[in-house]
């Protein structure tokens, strides 16, 4: 491997076109022209580990993805500002009109260490007011757990989850059976991943 970054990528781009673009040539082509339409949206973290193309073995099209610091919804607001999460879920859930939509965190999310620990996002622009939107998840942590860390990473998924019902086009397609929600945890070091039983709120290994 180079340690040069940018030869990284285009070492890694010639290994696609040599390898992967020939067997995906037809399907891209098809794409190009017909557009895409995948079924889910997978909004994950922007962690480099917990590559949802990777770990879902996706093909180009299969999915659309919105990647941020530890996989959060924000709320539903109305305001001018700039919402890009809230944009790429507009735009996935009423062009796209996906059926279904992952929200997936990970294990050893830093996201989740700045939200538990006010020092991580000190001098880093942006971070603290993105990571406080875990707030309502961090105060209903049991007192004094040792386990806080991993029990964050999974509730954030929950309130990630709840806040996407705030978006009323997404609660109108979920309550009309249009669309379904679901979450998962991701497990860097062992490589599982946990989904999110709906009837019982608990996360459970595949
Ligand atoms: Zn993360």
């Amino acid at each position: 491997m180079s340690s040069d970054p940018m030869q990284e990528l285009i070492d890694g781009y010639h290994a696609f076109r040599n390898g992967r673009w020939p067997a995906e040539r037809q399907r891209y082509l098809d794409l190009a022209k017909h557009g895409q339409k995948p079924q889910t949206l997978v909004i994950t973290c922007s962690d480099s580990r917990s590559d949802p193309a990777t770990i879902f073995n996706a093909s180009p099209g299969s999915m659309f993805v919105i990647r941020n610091v530890a996989a959060i919804v924000p709320p539903y607001e109305t305001d001018d500002s700039h919402h890009g999460t809230s944009a790429a879920i507009a735009f996935a859930v009423l062009n796209l009109e996906v059926r279904n939509i992952l929200v997936m965190g990970h294990a050893q999310c830093g996201g989740v260490s700045a939200a538990l620990d006010n020092s991580i996002a000190d001098g880093v622009p942006f971070l603290r007011a993105w990571v406080d939107l875990l707030k309502p998840a961090v105060d209903r942590l049991p007192e004094g757990t040792p386990d806080a860390h991993t029990l964050l990473e999974r509730d954030a998924v929950r309130l990630s989850l709840e806040q996407l019902m705030s978006f009323p086009f997404v609660a109108e397609r979920v309550n009309a059976g249009k669309l379904e929600l679901n979450g998962a945890r991701f497990g860097i070091a062992d490589g599982k991943l946990e989904l999110l039983d709906k009837k019982t709120g608990k996360f459970a290994a595949l």
